[in-house]
C-alpha cells in the first residue's frame, strides 16, 4: 500500500496527473493538506466542511476530494522529530495540489522552511495573489470595491533569490575588489552586498502565466509593474521581455497600450507598464484601470499586502505558489497562538485559498459558490470577531459557526440564482 509519512494514501481517490504541463483532475482527486499549527486546527476544520459541502452542491456526488493530511511544523515535529518530514515533500511532488494552513516558524536555526523547499524543489515559480473586495468587510477606501486584481508575483529571482553577503566578510570584500579591478564599478568598502538577478526565462514564464490568466477568465488588461527607470537591466529588461513576448506569442489576442491607447478594441486584451512607485498611486487613485498585474519578486511582495489592506481583508487574502505542474495553496496570515483552540478566528483566508484551489483544477463551479458563500455571509454580517469588532450591528460567530454561515450562503446564492 502507497504512503507518505507512515500514513496510507486514502483508498477511494486518485492520484492527478500531469500531462505536458496540464494537469488531469480526476473526479476523486487525492489533496494533501497540512491544517497547520496554532489555530491551524480550528480553521482546516472549519474550511474543510466549506469545501465538502461545495463540491456536493456542484457535483452532487459525482465528484469528491480525497483529503490526505500530510505533515509540517509542530505536528510533525510532534510526530516524526521533523519539522518537515520528507515524506511530506514527497507527496506533494506526486499528487500535485495541496493546500496548508499557516505554520509556526521555529526560534533558531536549522530548520528548512517549507514554503522556500517546496518553491525550490517544485520550481514553483508564480506567487499568485488575488484581491477584490467582499461587500460589508471594513475598509480605508471610500470606494473599495473597485480594486479587483489578480497580482503574479515573480517567486524564484530578483531579491528572493537571496544571494548575500555580510559587510566585511571576505566574499564581500572580494566582490568588491572584482568590480573595482575588472569592472570599474566602484561600491564603499564597508558595504553589505546582494545580488539582484532578473533572467530572461524566469520573466516571460512569469509573464506568460499571467497573460494566459488573463485570455483564460477574460481580463481585460495585464499590466507589466517594474523599477526599470533606474535599474535598467533587470526591472527594466523585465518589461522588455513582456513586450516581446507579447509580439511573439500572443500577437492576436494582445494589444499594447503603445499601439491601441488606454482602451484595447473590445475582445483584445490591454498589455501596459507601470513605474512601481505609479502603481501604487494607480492602485489607491485609479484602481478600476487594473486588472492582471505581472511583477517582479520585491515589487509584488510590497504590492500585494498593500492592495490586501485596501480591501481591508489582510487577513481573508489567499495566496497560492504555483508552478508548471504543481500548485500549493496557503493562508497569508500566521498561526494567531493566542487564540489556538478557541474556536473564534476567522477562516477566510484558507477557504480562500480553496476558492483557488479549486479554480486552478478547473472545478469552477466549486469555486464560484465559495465565494458566493462567503459573500452572502459577510453581506448578512454574520462574521467572526476580527471583522465584527470594526462592523456595526454585526452578529460575532465562531469559526465551525462562520463555516456554517458560509455553506449556508452558498445555498441562499443558487436559490437566488
Ligand atoms: P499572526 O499569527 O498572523 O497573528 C497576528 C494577529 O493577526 C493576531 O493576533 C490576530 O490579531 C490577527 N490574526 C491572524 N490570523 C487571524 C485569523 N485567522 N483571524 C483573525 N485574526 C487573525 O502573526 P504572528 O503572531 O506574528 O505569528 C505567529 C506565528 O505564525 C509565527 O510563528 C510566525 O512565524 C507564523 N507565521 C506563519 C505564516 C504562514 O505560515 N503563512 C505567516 C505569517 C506568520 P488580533 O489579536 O488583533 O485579533
Amino acid at each position: 500500500m502507497e504512503c507518505y509519512n507512515d500514513r496510507l494514501v486514502p483508498a477511494d481517490g486518485e492520484a492527478i496527473q500531469a500531462l505536458e504541463n496540464k494537469l488531469n483532475i480526476p473526479d476523486h482527486p487525492i489533496i494533501p493538506f497540512i491544517e497547520g499549527d496554532g489555530t491551524g486546527p480550528d480553521i482546516w476544520k472549519a474550511a474543510r466542511t466549506v469545501f465538502d459541502a461545495a463540491v456536493q452542491q456542484a457535483y452532487g456526488g459525482r465528484r469528491r476530494v480525497a483529503w490526505y493530511e500530510v505533515f509540517a511544523g509542530e505536528k510533525a515535529y510532534r510526530l516524526f522529530k521533523d519539522w518537515l518530514p520528507q515524506g511530506t515533500i514527497d507527496a506533494i511532488r506526486h499528487f500535485h495540489v495541496a493546500i496548508k494552513g499557516p505554520l509556526t516558524t521555529p526560534v533558531g536555526g536549522g530548520i528548512r522552511s517549507l514554503n522556500v523547499t517546496l518553491r525550490q524543489l517544485l520550481d514553483l515559480y508564480v506567487c499568485l495573489r488575488p484581491v477584490r473586495y467582499y461587500p460589508g468587510v471594513p475598509s480605508p477606501m471610500k470606494r473599495p470595491e473597485l480594486l479587483d486584481v489578480v497580482i503574479f508575483r515573480e517567486n524564484t529571482e530578483d531579491v528572493y533569490a537571496g544571494i548575500e553577503w555580510r559587510q566585511g566578510t571576505p566574499e564581500a570584500r572580494k566582490l568588491i575588489e572584482f568590480l573595482d579591478r575588472e569592472l570599474g564599478k566602484h561600491i564603499r568598502p564597508d558595504s553589505g552586498i546582494g545580488i539582484k538577478p532578473v533572467s530572461l526565462t524566469g520573466s516571460k514564464r512569469l509573464i506568460r502565466r499571467a497573460i494566459q490568466y488573463a485570455i483564460e477568465n477574460g481580463r481585460r488588461s495585464v499590466t507589466l509593474v517594474h523599477k526599470g527607470n533606474i535599474m535598467k537591466f533587470t526591472e527594466g529588461a523585465f518589461r522588455d521581455w513582456g513586450y516581446e513576448l507579447v509580439k511573439e506569442e500572443f500577437p492576436d489576442v494582445c494589444v499594447t497600450e503603445a499601439e491601441a491607447g488606454a482602451a484595447a478594441p473590445p475582445g483584445k486584451i490591454l498589455v501596459k507598464d507601470r513605474i512601481a512607485d505609479s502603481m501604487f498611486q494607480q492602485a489607491l487613485l485609479r484602481p478600476e484601470e487594473y486588472d492582471v498585474i505581472a511583477t517582479l519578486n520585491l515589487n509584488g511582495d510590497y504590492l500585494s499586502d498593500a492592495c490586501a489592506a485596501q480591501v481591508g481583508g489582510l487577513g481573508m487574502a489567499p495566496s497560492a505558489n504555483i508552478g508548471d505542474q504543481h500548485g500549493v495553496f496557503e493562508a497569508t496570515h500566521g498561526t494567531a497562538p493566542k487564540y489556538a483552540g478557541q474556536d473564534v478566528v476567522n477562516p477566510c483566508s484558507v477557504i480562500l485559498c480553496g476558492s483557488m484551489m479549486f479554480h486552478y483544477m478547473g472545478w469552477k463551479e466549486v469555486s464560484h459558490l465559495i465565494e458566493s458563500g462567503i459573500t452572502e455571509a459577510i453581506r448578512n454580517k454574520q462574521v467572526t470577531y476580527d471583522l465584527h469588532r470594526q462592523m456595526e450591528g454585526a452578529t460575532k460567530l465562531k469559526t465551525s459557526e462562520f463555516a456554517a454561515a458560509v455553506v449556508g450562503g452558498m445555498k441562499a446564492a443558487i436559490t437566488a440564482a
